[in-house]
């Protein structure tokens, strides 16, 4: 098997566009629609929504006999307005698992209600080193003690409502993506990331006319970060699932940002140990820059399906990233390399 070409520029491109589309969990639709738009490009592709928001493009295979399934989360970590203050500030709510000193300083976007935003910052309710001194180091951060500063004349709580801001309201925080000499860094490259090397491996199949061995489920999906994001929406008789989302780079994992990981447990247990093993000798066979690691506090959407009752197999590769859940950073070349293994399994 050889595998066909990756346009790099328009991973790159797509993933700029996706990471600046802002996609909290149970906000994600604007992401999905621009995701939909360019799998609307692609002919060989049948794009549907699910009635819970996700994506779901099935792409018809030399033969169809057992289908299978890839799937990436277009929702990241955010917020929501949890009360609005008397001073005007915004407590907010975690949608997802992080820490609040990951985001301090961030600046953000509240979505109202009426379809408009709201710029402002998230900053530690004692910010100002010259009024608080120690206490801006000493201070626990949590969900008392952070609050959104916004960018309007509001000094009350019916100052801030008169904005449009209600409780509720979702609210993303700036991705801030910058890339240099191959480095990616942003926030949500989980799994926005992943979501760019499966629309780069359609376009590589694409531009070469080729089309996947078997009918094959592209899942778009808007809940992981919340834990049952692609629970639902396959057909039945699916056979295996290859999960695509980030790899956990850090003191005691062999991932790395240059590589793509096959991962074989994390805190859901073993994956799928035919399925897994699959992709690995399909790496090996290609030279694929891969490693093989555990996740210690991580869960898939694989594993969603696997808990919602799917019969399939399931297995979990993607790009290592550093500081996963913080302030994250892959490079090109874990990009390219998942996206060669994606394009292996398709033509497998
Ligand atoms: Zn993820």
């Amino acid at each position: 098997m050889s595998l066909p070409e990756i346009d790099t520029d328009y991973l790159l491109q797509f993933l700029t566009g996706l990471l600046n589309t802002p996609s909290p969990t149970g906000f994600a639709h604007q992401a999905i629609a621009r995701l939909e738009q360019a799998l609307a490009g692609f002919p060989g592709l049948q794009v549907n929504q699910t009635r819970k928001g996700a994506l779901v493009a099935t792409w018809a295979g030399k033969a169809s006999g057992s289908p299978r399934a890839l799937t990436a989360h277009v929702d990241t970590l955010g917020a929501m307005v949890k009360e609005i203050k008397s001073s005007g500030r915004l407590k907010l709510t975690k949608i997802g698992s992080f820490a609040w000193n990951t985001v301090e300083g961030e600046g953000c976007t509240v979505f109202t209600g009426k379809g408009e935003s709201v710029r402002g910052s998230l900053l530690l309710t004692k910010a100002s080193g010259h009024i608080h001194g120690s206490q801006v180091n000493e201070t626990k951060r949590d969900d008392e003690t952070m609050e959104v500063r916004l960018d309007a004349r509001t000094a009350s709580a019916d100052e801030t409502r008169a904005l449009g801001v209600e409780v509720g309201d979702f609210v993303a925080f700036d991705p801030r993506m910058e890339v240099t000499d191959g480095f990616v860094r942003s926030r949500h490259l989980d799994d926005k990331a992943c979501v760019a090397c499966l629309l780069a491996a359609v376009k590589a199949l694409n531009d070469a006319n080729l089309q996947p061995a078997q009918t094959t489920i592209l899942y778009f999906s808007n809940y992981e970060e919340v834990g049952h994001g692609a629970a639902s929406g396959f057909p039945p008789d699916l056979t295996e699932l290859v999960t695509v989302d980030m790899a956990a780079v850090g003191e005691g994992q062999t991932s790395d940002e240059f590589h793509a990981t096959l991962c074989v447990k994390d805190s859901g247990g073993p994956y799928h140990h035919g399925l897994s093993q699959k992709l690995r000798s399909l790496a090996e066979e290609l030279a694929i820059p891969h490693r093989v690691d555990i996740y210690p506090h991580y869960g898939s959407d694989g594993e969603a399906y696997w808990r919602a009752g799917g019969d399939v197999a399931v297995a979990l590769i993607g790009p290592g990233v550093d500081a996963s859940h913080s302030y994250e950073r892959t490079h090109l070349e874990a990009l390219v390399a998942t996206t060669q293994w994606v394009l292996a399994y398709l033509l497998s």
